[in-house]
């Protein structure tokens, strides 16, 4: 899901002209970035389903019990809301925020039931997803449309904004952006 995730965050851009667009992408993958620290220190984990193909596209299960719990994901995006209200105003703290827990939103509906409700997976509550990874077809087209979606809506905000010289890159940074996710898509899907 990680390209439907920075599409996602790209079309944000249009509702938080003032955030710029390398806080919606870190907002947007900041769960998957505590979890690279934390798998790295053991804490949390990941399992290929199939271990002759470990980067078969959705074909993991994590074990991320503290960045990817229900209660963990909101803590996170509100901390990140609250520090990026402190420079890009009350608006632009609830983008961060919005866009942060939409990580965990799009997470829940493709992966297979891996995500607790509480940190730790307190109380051996239910783990929660809805694992349309199952249906690899249905997951790819949603990602190709958060990220259709989210770069039509980004090329429609940076063009707005801009005048003169400042359109032309507003082009190419938008041209670039997209081209980047499509790129990020393509490998995902071979399982580069
Ligand atoms: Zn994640």
């Amino acid at each position: 899901m990680t390209p439907g995730h920075f599409g996602l965050a790209a079309g944000a851009k249009k509702f938080a002209p003032r955030v710029p667009l390398w806080a919606l992408f870190l907002s947007t993958y900041l769960l998957d970035v505590i979890f690279v620290f934390l798998l790295a220190t053991g804490v949390e984990g990941i399992t290929p389903l199939d271990p002759a193909h470990p980067n078969e596209y959705g074909g993991i299960i994590i074990h991320a019990e503290y960045t990817h719990s229900l209660v963990g994901a909101l803590l996170i995006s509100m901390l990140a809301g609250w520090l990026a209200n402190l420079h890009w105003g009350r608006h632009g703290g609830i983008a961060i925020a919005v866009v942060a827990f939409s990580h965990w939103i799009l997470d829940l509906l493709v992966h297979r039931p891996d995500l607790p409700i509480l940190p730790g997976n307190f109380g051996n509550l239910p783990l929660l997803g809805f694992g349309l990874w199952e249906y690899p077809r249905a997951s790819t087209a949603l990602e190709l449309i958060l990220i259709l979606v989210g770069t039509c809506l980004y090329f429609y905000s940076a063009l707005k904004v801009s005048k003169g010289d400042k359109h032309r890159i507003a082009w190419t940074v938008s041209l670039v952006t997209a081209s980047l996710l499509i790129l990020l898509f393509v490998t995902n899907i071979l399982g580069l």
